[in-house]
């Protein structure tokens, strides 16, 4: 075995992922016990010659922030939750475009389309439907940006909708383990959200997906939601560390900050990259207690731009 950490038991498993070996969870939880620094150099080996080279940058954008009837514990959109959160509604297809140009301008390849909705089918009316592609089309013709979207639950009608506008990526977070996922929503399942991934893909989307650390999940919780994703087979990987939203259940429970240390943020994104060897992984280094620097030397090459429109001229419209 080759040296490369000098730690045996992450060396083993640096040794295992170039073989192509599946490692399980309890191989896993056992190596989140190892030094977070042999974890990241280890990570940042597997990076640098199983990933692609280099860093992306993906932009986004809120067509609409609405009020979702779906519960998730740590979403300050849920109708559940006595939030006080901005929405608006609609926003010019233009306007979008234009927040697509900064971000292209910023050194983005790529721009996420967003609409905090439980999905297209039931919540996102037709005319905001019809927004939505109009303003994916405009993206694509006037800048070389990659379009991704991010609109909830998709039905295979809309996904087919979504290909013809070759959109690069569906962005759909799975946001914990399956068993951590009962514990913080009721009004849907781990596997709808799997559902979705999969439809994406049968449209021939590649997939972006991942999990929101800090809400008061265990490592074990971290590392089986990225064993789930490896399974449905992603394109990026996205670790997201909760910006706690005052008033969401999951707030009440972890406080202001997210229930998890900079050590344990690190040692889920080494662990992220040893399950995903090829994938992008990327975050919002902005949102989290570390700093891009350390995200890119521990197993991450790809970073999120924060929202770019502003939203106080598009009020929400009425159902
Ligand atoms: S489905 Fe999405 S927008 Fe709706 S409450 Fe859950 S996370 Fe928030």
């Amino acid at each position: 075995m080759k040296s490369i950490t000098g730690n045996e038991a992450v060396d083993a498993a640096i040794d295992r992922v170039f073989a192509g070996e599946q490692l399980d969870e309890d191989d896993y939880l056992a190596l989140y016990d190892e030094p977070v620094a042999d974890l990241t150099a280890g990570a940042d080996h597997v990076r640098t010659h199983l990933a692609d080279e280099g860093v992306t940058v993906r932009g986004l954008g809120y067509v609409t922030r609405g009020i979702c009837s779906q519960d998730c514990g740590f979403c300050a959109y849920s109708a559940r939750h006595d939030t006080d959160v901005e929405q608006h509604g609609v926003v010019p297809p233009e306007l979008l475009e234009e927040a697509a140009k900064r971000a292209e301008e910023k050194g983005a390849e790529r721009f996420n389309v967003v609409s905090t909705r439980r999905g297209a089918d039931s919540e996102l009316r037709t005319d905001e439907w019809r927004e939505v592609l109009t303003a994916i089309e405009l993206i694509r013709e006037e800048t070389d940006l990659n379009v991704d979207a991010c609109l909830g639950f998709l039905e295979a009608d809309e996904a087919e909708k979504l290909a013809a506008e070759d959109v690069q990526h569906y962005v759909h977070m799975v946001e914990t383990s399956p068993r951590y996922f009962e514990e913080i929503t009721s009004t849907h399942s781990f596997e709808d959200r799997l559902e979705t991934l999969r439809v994406a893909k049968d449209a021939g989307i590649d997939l972006c997906s991942g999990i929101i650390v800090g809400m008061g999940e265990t490592p074990a919780d971290r590392i089986a939601a990225a064993l789930e994703l490896r399974e449905v087979g992603i394109d990026v990987f996205s670790l997201n560390v909760l910006s706690p939203a005052q008033g969401t259940p999951v707030a009440e429970k972890v406080g202001d900050s997210p229930d998890i240390t900079r050590e344990g943020i690190l040692k889920t994104l080494a662990l992220v990259r040893f399950i995903h060897p090829d994938v992008r992984i990327d975050t919002n280094t902005a949102r989290a207690p570390i700093t891009r620097e350390e995200f890119l030397e521990s197993g991450g090459n790809s970073l999120q731009l924060g929202d770019m429109i502003h939203y106080e001229d598009y009020p929400v419209n009425e159902a």
